[in-house]
């Protein structure tokens, strides 16, 4: 019900306040405001974003009952602010996390992600709140409340994959920026960007799953013919919080305003990889991949430009390749 919601809602704002007070004001969250600075967040980015900290022994069920005295068990369940042990009891779900709160396109506190500090491959990395009567991930964009204006002035936005490369842009004063909870992007998530803008880069980790990643949107955005795509491609398997740490802010900014490539260009350099370029039967694989992108843009003239590369890229006569392509658009019209 409404007013149930009202009072998960109270709670999440009721955590975050103290998930945040413990990280800044107290000796149980030193190390993880160590982590934070150390990870290039200043405490300017740490009150902008409300970022917390969650101590390691279970603190929320006290906070909340002394915040509201009516809070009754079934709210504390359906919260998602807690995991339910066999017999029924309640423990704090996050525990020794440094704590992202994750606001709907409000502002107003749905969920949170918490990342582990411990280096620790049997903890996840990262830890988020179950779906909840008020958090349908697939509704939310990480960074969203913050960045629509942004986005609306800038005329673009970029998409990241994680909390963390978000929250680096910021504090690079790149502020048009937002990350999808860490699954592919959905028709609702897409529906917000389309009623904001047009243009969108996507500028996902440069490892091969971030790389996988980034197809997967192209996929799943390109048929929608709403947007202008951009890829931003990053180095040396770096994710755009490891650029900026590495590179400092204005080569970040340069990175993300005049190195975006085309759809084609990403998948010409994607379709190579795992490739020998030099054997034919690779050659022969590669062709027919991109190919078959080219087949699917619209536009007669790109698809001329991407003929053009492909038979330089492979020294070939660019007559067969047209032959090829008429056969694969057979299969899209
Ligand atoms: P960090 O810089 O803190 O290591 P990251 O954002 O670079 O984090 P990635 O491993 O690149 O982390 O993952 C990208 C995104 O995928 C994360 O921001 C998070 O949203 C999601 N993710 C990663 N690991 C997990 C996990 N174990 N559970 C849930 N989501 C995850
Ligand atoms: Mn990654
Ligand atoms: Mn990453
Ligand atoms: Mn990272």
């Amino acid at each position: 019900t409404s007013s149930e919601n009202g009072q998960i809602t109270a709670m999440y704002q009721v955590a975050n306040e103290l998930y945040h007070h413990i990280l800044v004001n107290t000796q149980i969250g030193e190390q993880a405001l160590a982590y934070l600075h150390q990870r290039g967040l200043n405490d300017d980015m740490i009150a902008e974003f409300q970022l917390g900290y969650a101590p390691p022994k279970a603190v929320l069920q006290a906070v909340l009952k002394e915040k509201n005295k009516n809070l009754d068990y079934q709210i504390l369940r359906k919260s998602g602010l807690f995991s339910v042990y066999e017999d029924g009891s309640l423990n704090d779900r996050f525990k020794d996390r440094v704590m992202f709160p994750i606001r709907n396109a409000t502002g107003k506190i749905v969920a949170f992600s918490g990342r582990s500090l411990a280096n620790d491959p049997n903890t996840p990395k990262y830890l988020n709140s179950p779906e909840t009567t008020i958090f349908n991930k697939r509704k939310i964009l990480f960074n969203f409340d913050k960045a629509k204006g942004a986005i609306r002035r800038e005329k673009k936005c970029l998409l990241f994959e994680g909390f963390m490369d978000v929250l680096a842009a910021y504090s690079a004063g790149v502020k048009n920026s937002v990350a999808s909870m860490g699954t592919s992007l959905t028709d609702e998530q897409i529906y917000l960007l389309q009623q904001n803008t047009k243009n969108i880069d996507l500028c996902y980790d440069g490892d091969l799953p971030g790389q996988k990643a980034t197809k997967r949107a192209l996929e799943i955005l390109t048929p929608q013919n709403k947007f202008n795509l951009r890829v931003i491609a990053l180095p040396d398997k770096m994710d755009p919080d490891e650029y900026l740490q590495k590179y400092g802010a204005e080569k970040f900014r340069t990175l993300i305003n005049d190195s975006h490539e085309t759809p084609l260009a990403f998948y010409m350099h994607f379709y190579e990889q795992g490739r020998n370029m030099d054997n034919e039967a690779d050659q022969l694989d590669y062709l027919s991949d991109v190919l078959a992108e080219i087949a699917k843009l619209n536009d007669p003239l790109e698809q001329n430009l991407y003929l053009n590369k492909l038979a330089e890229r492979l020294q070939l006569d660019k007559y067969y390749l047209e032959e090829k392509l008429k056969t694969l658009r057979q299969q899209y019209l």
